[in-house]
């Protein structure tokens, strides 16, 4: 490699070189002065001394010269050491400043490679401690952007493999001659593929939400319009079940600044779960409550009830406490999800609870008040 070009690419040779340029101009400039300077104070000096010296022109020449010479040999040792300095004093901070740096390349060269679990250590408090905190950071949330797009793909392959081998099996029958050809047999099909439609069009809304690419179009609205629409909208299915559906809201309910639409798809969905998780003579209970400057709106059922260890996870895509249960109503587990960023993305905040077991769930969300 060409000396310039190693000085171009090696941060520590460009140290080295800026304190050996400070060296040779502070000594350029004290020889200069000295060449330029002394002979002037040395007369000077040396002019009060005359009566000692008897005018002898001739000494002072030679004085002069031996001047000059002694600061030209003191400038020489001085640049000497000097340079010495700069070479200990530059590899000392070339270690403390490129070492990490150098680290650093090398971590996020294999972070590019995959290896998404690479770390640097911190090296102190200072810029280069914060730049390392920060790389760690970064490396952190591309470890779990990959975990979670790991993670996305394993569901989603999951959830397929069920109604795509279910329909197999079916036209397998089929074909054989096993299963009869009539219409409960394709009514099964039409099921599984219903549900596969649901799982595509569930994922794109997940995707939508996740990446914030959900338009809201805000305006005020009186929450009691909102709750009792999705009501009335499911009112049918509660009945067909034997469910009762109660609406209980309070009249002096300030409005709410939300999207209609995206709010009656979150009603819509808890409305939806409470029915399907609620046996026939059992009863949905929708409230609301206003504390001045948000509204919530709790759907209360007397259902399957949750444990309380599912409670922290039931936000979370393709969580389902009961599998086969959500199946066979042909939940996706993602309900909930795309309902808490709709909410998130109104300002609101959304949660569940429930005593256990058996014991009924209440999902309660928050809206702001319309200023
Ligand atoms: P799914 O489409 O499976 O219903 P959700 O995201 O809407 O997906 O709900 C996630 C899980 O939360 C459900 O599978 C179910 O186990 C649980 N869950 C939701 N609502 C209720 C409820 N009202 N009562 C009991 N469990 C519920």
């Amino acid at each position: 490699m060409k000396p310039l070009a190693t000085i171009q690419q090696r941060l520590g040779w460009k140290l080295f070189l800026s304190y050996l340029v400070i060296i040779v101009v502070g000594v350029v400039s004290l020889a200069v002065t000295a060449e330029l300077h002394a002979p002037t104070a040395l007369a000077r000096h040396v002019a009060g001394m005359e009566d000692i010296m008897g005018g002898n022109m001739g000494m002072m020449a030679d004085l002069n010269e031996s001047v000059r010479r002694a600061i030209n040999e003191v400038l020489a040792v001085a640049a000497t050491a000097a340079f010495l300095a700069a070479m200990i004093i530059s590899s000392f901070v070339t270690r403390r400043i490129v070492g990490p740096i150098e680290t650093m390349k090398q971590v996020s060269q294999r972070i590019a490679a995959g290896d998404y679990r690479q770390r640097v250590s911190v090296p102190g408090q200072d810029e280069l401690g914060a730049l390392a905190g920060s790389f760690n950071q970064m490396a952190e949330t591309l470890e779990q952007t990959e975990e979670r797009r790991r993670q996305l793909i394993g569901d989603v392959a999951h959830e397929l493999r069920t109604p795509l081998s279910n329909i197999k099996s079916v036209m397998e029958g089929l074909l054989d001659g096993v299963l009869p050809a009539e219409p409960a047999t394709f009514l099964d099909v039409q099921r599984e593929v219903s549900r596969l439609q649901r799982l595509v069009y569930d994922l794109e809304e997940l995707s939508r939400a996740e990446s914030g690419q959900i338009p809201l179009e805000l305006r005020p609205v009186a929450p009691a319009v909102l709750i009792h629409a999705a009501a009335n909208q499911l009112q049918p299915q509660f009945e067909d079940k034997g469910v009762r559906l109660r609406v209980d809201l309070p009249a002096d309910l300030p409005q709410v600044l939300v999207d209609p639409g995206r709010m009656t798809q979150v009603l819509l969905n808890l409305l939806g779960n409470a029915l399907q998780y609620t046996p026939a003579s059992g009863q949905v209970t929708i409230q609301a409550a206003s504390n001045g400057s948000e509204v919530s709106v709790m759907v209360q059922d007397t259902g399957v009830g949750i444990a309380t260890e599912h409670l922290p996870h039931l936000f979370e895509r393709f969580y389902r406490v009961d599998k086969s249960r959500s199946r066979a109503g042909g939940g996706s587990g993602i309900g909930l999800t795309i309902a808490k960023h709709l909410v998130e993305a109104h300002g609101g905040r959304i949660w569940a609870t429930s005593p256990g077991s058996n014991q009924g769930s209440n999902f309660t969300f928050t809206l702001p008040v319309a200023q």
